[in-house]
């Protein structure tokens, strides 16, 4: 079976079979939420710089009388430490500090320089990875770190240790139960939880190495390495196997089989319940790659890319390349003679892909015209030959497998086909999450054909756009557009991206062009274009929804900025905001008390097996972020206020 025909008959997924997977009780929850707390201030003045005018009102979803309840001037001061910290007593205020103080602690540093030198786990990323003005900056040295202090000190006081200082301060708790006080708390406090299961496998360099190349490489390649067209980008490499180097904010999945993947569906499934019943308009996060095999989403991310390329390469022939990718209009009729001439698939086929009912009536075809082809069975050839851009040979797009491999990407579809579902019928929206780029176009194509699905009445599955590709401004407006046309609800979520480290060292060493923004300025520039461009969307139609995922309060702003501009007001919950737990606290807790929508990601489980999450928290508040040297900053401005005015034993009152 052809994978353009597979894909498509999953997407129009049979789901006779669906119920065939096995759900087992719940293990875990998740909760979102939204409600504000009673103690939101209309007005507030301090320090002579607050004004945090915005109304807290109930949040409403999805209504059109919403769009009468403008804010004249919505500002927050994010410097209005005692909003900011509200929710927090002075215990936690010393913990937060003594946390981002050993984040930024060069004995440490050096310390895990030193753990590296002798066993660092990923030698073969390159030394901008592993160290950035001097320090080291790779995940598993401070993983080590940790690993030794439990070492010399022994299970029981590592982990009292461990809930004292950077556990307490990023992980909600052990399990459903033991993290309710704190997000009902939050919640109090305005702000809502996204629960994300942050447990990771304790999985050496080598065993991620291996799960890699078993789980990315076909039964074909296996077979007859080097015959298979494949492009070096789409293909695993032993050296970039363990996936969980270079990253930050986000946690790593390994194929081992299909019944490991059911039951990480599971407990996305009780992710979702549990949200639903803590809230009326929650949310709950997915990460593709734990729902089957990663070799399904290489090649089908290969086949978009190569299938978008040709386009771009047939515009250029209609004189069309330098235009954005939505502009290249191309001329039906010179289209085809020209797929003619490239002896791309037979005349009668070609002619036939161009006769549905919206292809071809215009007389012209764009990319999102050209991409509907590549599900159409009918109109495809299973043997479609494109030709290579760089070599100019004509070469097969699409490839053949085994029924295995078949059957594992039919349950992988399968399963993410269940958790929309649950989504619905739980009324929470599903956050899918961005992952590296040779996964990301099948991640995303595949999130967008559960959105023509399920979003038809309103906003249930939101797609995550990387601002830091190069071509996230490409991606972002050709699914707006997209929805636009078909006329469903666009969901995203916007961040700036976790594997930039990764991404750059893998292609150097492979040999392909960096998909990353040449430096840090360009990446902001593309956020704030990306953003713009959904929140136009949304002043027009009102179909559209975003999550701003960011620290940068320079972003936040900005976005204030725009709303204020078009007139959006946070109360028709179109615009949400979301951090990660423990970390900026002083843009969340504002933003939820003037009546945004604002959530953290609330991760949690156990604290042995959290340990490689929270080393890459420590790594990420190493300074590597911009606002962390403020937070600290904000932090002792708080506790000074406190103790200056004798709140020595400020407890939270909620
Ligand atoms: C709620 C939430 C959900 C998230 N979900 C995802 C997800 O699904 N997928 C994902 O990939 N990430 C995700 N992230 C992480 C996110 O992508 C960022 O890594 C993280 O938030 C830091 O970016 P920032 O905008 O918060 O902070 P900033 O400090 O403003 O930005 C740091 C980021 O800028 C970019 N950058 C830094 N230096 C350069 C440079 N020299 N050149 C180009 N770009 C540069 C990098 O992306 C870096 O992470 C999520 C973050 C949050 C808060």
């Amino acid at each position: 079976m052809s994978y353009a025909k597979f894909v498509a008959s999953l997407i129009r997924a049979n789901l006779g079979n669906i119920n065939k997977i096995r759900i087992s009780p719940s293990t875990c929850l998740s909760t979102v939420a939204s409600p504000k707390s009673s103690q939101e201030e209309k007005e507030q003045q301090l320090d002579g710089c607050t004004v945090v005018q915005a109304e807290p009102l109930e949040l409403i979803s999805q209504t059109k009388d919403a769009r009468k309840v403008y804010l004249d001037n919505i500002q927050i001061d994010f410097d209005n430490t005692e909003e900011a910290y509200k929710s927090k007593g002075n215990l936690e205020l010393l913990r937060s500090l003594l946390v981002f103080h050993l984040c930024s602690v060069d004995f440490l540093v050096d310390k895990n320089k030193e753990v590296s030198s002798v066993k660092c786990i990923q030698p073969s990323m390159g030394e901008h990875l592993k160290y950035r003005e001097g320090r080291c900056y790779s995940w598993c040295c401070v993983f080590q770190l940790m690993e030794l202090t439990k070492n010399l000190l022994g299970q029981r006081v590592f982990e009292k240790l461990m809930k004292m200082t950077f556990y307490g301060q990023f992980v909600a708790g052990e399990d459903h139960n033991s993290i309710k006080p704190l997000i009902q708390k939050n919640q109090s406090f305005g702000v809502g939880a996204v629960l994300d299961y942050s447990v990771e496998e304790d999985l050496t360099q080598e065993e991620a190495e291996k799960k890699e190349m078993d789980s990315c490489v076909s039964e074909a390649e296996k077979e007859s390495p080097g015959t298979d067209h494949r492009e070096k980008k789409y293909k695993a490499h032993r050296q970039f196997g363990d996936r969980r180097g270079g990253v930050i904010s986000a946690r790593t999945y390994f194929y081992a089989d299909e019944a490991k993947c059911d039951n990480q569906m599971e407990t996305f499934i009780n992710c979702i319940k549990a949200s639903g019943g803590a809230s009326s308009d929650g949310f709950s996060a997915i990460k593709m790659t734990a729902l089957g095999r990663p070799q399904f989403l290489l090649q089908f991310s290969e086949v978009l890319v190569k299938w978008r390329q040709f386009f771009h390469f047939l515009a250029a022939q209609q004189g069309k390349s330098d235009m954005s990718a939505l502009e290249k209009i191309l001329e039906l009729e010179q289209l085809k003679e020209n797929l003619a001439q490239l002896g791309v698939g037979a005349k009668d086929d070609i002619e036939n892909w161009f006769t549905g009912e919206k292809l071809g009536s215009s007389g012209t075809i764009d990319l999102l015209d050209w991409n509907s082809l590549i599900t159409d069975t009918t109109k495809i050839s299973n043997l479609l030959m494109v030709p290579n851009v760089e070599t100019g040979q004509l070469e097969p797009l699409l490839s053949t497998f085994t029924a295995e491999e078949e059957s594992q990407m039919k349950r992988m579809l399968q399963r993410v086909d269940i958790l929309a579902k649950h989504a619905v019928e739980n009324g929470v929206r599903l956050m899918v999450d961005a992952e590296q780029t040779y996964f990301q176009p099948a991640i995303s194509r595949l999130t967008l054909e559960m959105q023509r699905k399920f979003n038809r009445e309103k906003p249930v599955i939101f797609n995550t756009y990387q601002c830091y590709l190069k071509e996230a401004y490409d991606n972002v407006t050709l699914d707006v557009e997209l929805s636009r046309r078909e006329g469903w609800y666009f969901g995203a979520k916007l961040v700036r991206g976790a594997y930039m480290y990764q991404e750059r060292a893998r292609a150097q060493e492979i040999g392909y062009e960096d998909p990353i923004n040449p430096d840090y300025e360009a990446t902001n520039r593309m956020y704030h274009k990306c953003l713009e461009y959904v929140l136009e969307e949304i002043e027009h139609n009102r179909k559209a929804n975003v999550m701003v995922a960011t620290h940068n309060e320079d972003t936040v702003k900005f976005t204030l900025e725009k709303m204020n501009e078009m007139s959006l007001s946070p109360v028709e919950n179109k615009v949400y905001f979301g951090q990660l737990l423990g970390m900026c606290d002083q843009i969340s807790f504002p933003l939820g008390q003037a009546g945004f929508p604002v959530y953290k990601y609330v991760p949690y489980g156990p604290v042995n097996e959290v340990i490689p999450y929270l080393s890459r928290r420590a790594q990420e508040n190493r300074g590597f972020m911009k606002g962390s040297q403020r937070e600290r900053s904000l932090l002792w401005k708080e506790l000074r206020r406190r103790l200056v005015g004798g709140q020595v034993f400020y407890r939270p009152v909620y």
